[in-house]
């Protein structure tokens, strides 16, 4: 299926390389434009370099800082000519592993700050700015299946992940009657420089637990946006979708 998201103007965060840079160029790949923004100008750069057909647009900053998000909404009226986003894909997440009895309020907040209340920031600005224009948006927020399930070493990541799937399901009920919708997508164990600091041995007893037996590519996820992103799934919304290859069913 060709030019799922034809003419669509998209904002994908962490878009510089992994899993965001695979969203980037499925979208780009399927007709809309993006504006790739990251924390790391030269890494949302590259990913521009690599997107075919229509424009697109690297911008840099720190999506857990309001004042670089008010910013990045002027930047993004200006590149596309005053209209608001169709696709707002809020993917920039990090980890800061640690035990609970070791954990530091600074590895919990930096992880809750860029993880979760980013997405509450960035949401508020352009689903305003989507209200005011009385134009149509998906909204789609990438959690993690561990928000699910918890993991070792991951209380701050797995609660910043939790978060988003409550924060989708309350943002998708206020934002429906404006047709915004907005889902969650809960990515398994996907090959990104974010999995790549994990240890051979312990990435195979992860791949031990996966039904389907290997990792996942980041364009597994970005089949899933796309479909999000898409007309194709115009009566979903606050929903959470697993692409784990049946990992922790
Ligand atoms: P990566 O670490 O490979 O990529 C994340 C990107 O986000 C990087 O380019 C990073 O820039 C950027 N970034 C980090 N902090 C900020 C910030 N404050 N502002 C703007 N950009 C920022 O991660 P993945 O591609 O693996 O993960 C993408 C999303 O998917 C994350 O939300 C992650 O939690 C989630 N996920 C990933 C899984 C996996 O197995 N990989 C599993 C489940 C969920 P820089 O490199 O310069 O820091």
């Amino acid at each position: 299926m060709a030019d799922l998201v034809k003419g669509k103007l998209a904002i994908v965060t962490g878009g510089g390389r992994g899993i965001g840079r695979a969203i980037c160029q499925k979208l780009a790949e399927q007709g809309a434009s993006v504006l790739v923004v990251d924390i790391n100008q030269e890494s949302a750069q590259e990913t521009v370099n690599l997107l075919q057909k229509g424009h697109h647009y690297a911008y840099h900053c720190d999506v857990s800082k309001r004042d670089d998000l008010e910013k990045l909404k002027a930047f993004s009226l200006e590149k596309f000519n005053g209209k608001s986003l169709d696709i707002l894909v809020n993917n920039a997440g990090i980890t800061k592993d640690s035990l609970l009895m070791k954990m530091t309020d600074e590895q919990f907040d930096d992880v809750i700050n860029v993880n979760l209340k980013a997405v509450y920031i960035i949401t508020q600005l352009f689903a305003k700015l989507a209200i005011d224009q009385q134009r149509p948006m998906s909204i789609v927020n990438i959690s993690s299946i561990v928000g699910k399930t918890g993991n070792l070493g991951q209380t701050n990541y797995s609660a910043s992940k939790a978060g988003i799937i409550g924060f989708t399901k309350s943002a998708a009920k206020e934002l429906a009657r404006y047709n915004i919708r907005v889902n969650a997508v809960l990515p398994g164990f996907i090959k990104t420089p974010m999995t790549a600091k994990i240890p051979e041995k312990v990435i195979s007893k992860f791949v031990e637990r996966i039904p389907l037996g290997r990792m996942g590519d980041p364009e597994d996820i970005a089949n899933a946006v796309n479909f999000l992103c898409s007309d194709l799934s115009s009566y979903m919304t606050g929903a959470q979708v697993e692409v784990t290859g049946g990992l922790d069913m």
